[in-house]
């Protein structure tokens, strides 16, 4: 028996169902980078699917094609960052949205579309201070000049003009979404989505959800660090890191997960595990193993949530011990841990 990384999927379409509720009418967007924040792309898309999503984005091309496999051709999914010419051609014929941040781009994108007798959809993306590959406001209208003309010319279609915050100070969003708001204006393409916010902005800033949000975290039901708390948002997390008893000792019962399965050794002392008798505290943590307060009815083969949904604390509640954030926690769970899925999440404590 090995670790696992759970991934109710009942719970996913309560945060999805929640955060439509929230955002309306602005679509969702559902972001599943870095495998869907770790939580495994395929399986989450076909879920998302299910509950009406169809949005998707992601950072690279070769992920939006995967998604583009399993979510079908009806699916709308953007990648956002574009390097390559040999990305640029298999997207076009994919028919993924691509976000563009350089003239250069747009010139290349509209190029290669051409030669293929293609239309590619470009979401040009404004630099609103975060100097993170996006056009400065002072290229803009030369970007916007040059957009408008390949999509006469019917090798592109603006589909969005977009940006993305920090969501770490109001006044900085604020100053964002100005210089997005004169961007959107000088672009003037009628039926080009705007998108600006990601989760936190989205719930918390209803003037920042325009025609859609890009939201990750939240749909995993990870809050922000130092945020409101899950119950004000109405979200929850769908992952729960589970770990096998592997020894049961006179005072200490030992399960099998370590720091190189990606549980910081930090949390020794400072994390409980969920057991048929309660609470248990984390008294240890080494690369393979976690030795834990022993309790009545112990036994090897019983398996202990240890974080998240079922557990006694979230990944964002361990990145608060951490200094970090909740994304970071879930992301550090090793690929190798298998990720199985379940719809509704069992009642903590029980063994399976
Ligand atoms: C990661 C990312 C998002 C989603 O952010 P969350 O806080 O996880 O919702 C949105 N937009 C861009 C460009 C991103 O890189």
């Amino acid at each position: 028996m090995t670790a696992v990384f759970e991934v109710d999927l009942a719970a996913l379409g309560s945060n999805l169902r929640r955060i439509r509720e929230e955002v309306a009418p602005a679509e969702h967007l559902l972001v599943v980078k870095d495998d869907a924040y770790g939580h495994g792309l395929a399986r989450i898309v076909q879920a998302a699917r299910a509950e009406g999503i169809t949005w998707f984005g992601t950072f690279d091309v070769a992920t939006a094609l995967e998604v583009r496999r399993v979510a079908g051709a009806e699916a709308r999914v953007l990648a956002w960052t574009v390097y390559h010419g040999d990305d640029i051609d298999a997207a076009l014929s994919a028919g993924l949205d691509l976000g563009l941040g350089t003239r250069e781009l747009i010139a290349q994108v509209s190029r290669r579309a051409a030669e293929r007798g293609l239309t590619a959809r470009v979401h040009l993306k404004i630099d609103t201070g975060l100097r993170r590959n996006g056009i400065l406001p002072e290229e803009w209208p030369q970007a916007v000049q040059e957009a408008r003309s390949a999509q006469e010319r019917g090798m592109l279609r603006i589909a969005g003009v977009w940006s993305h915050i920090a969501e770490a100070s109001d006044e900085e969003d604020d100053r964002a979404r100005e210089a997005f708001l004169v961007a959107a204006a000088a672009l003037d393409a009628p039926g080009a989505l705007r998108h600006l916010a990601a989760s936190a902005a989205s719930f918390a800033r209803p003037e920042f959800r325009f025609d859609l949000v890009r939201i990750g975290a939240f749909a995993y039901g990870i809050r922000p660090a130092g945020g409101p708390g899950d119950e004000e948002l109405g979200i929850r997390p769908i992952g729960t890191l589970l770990a096998p008893v592997t020894a049961v000792g006179a005072d200490r019962v030992t399960l099998g997960v370590g720091s190189l399965d990606g549980l910081d050794s930090r949390l020794a002392g400072r994390l409980e595990v969920v057991t048929e008798a309660g609470p248990r505290r984390v008294l240890s943590i080494t690369q393979t193993e976690t030795a834990v307060e022993v309790w009545d009815g112990a036994a090897a083969g019983q398996e202990i949530p240890v974080l998240g949904e079922r557990a006694v604390l979230t990944a964002t509640d361990a990145a608060e011990i951490l200094g970090t954030v909740g994304e970071e926690v879930v992301l550090r769970f090793s690929p190798r841990l298998p990720r199985r899925y379940v719809a509704g999440g069992q009642a903590p404590g029980r063994s399976s």
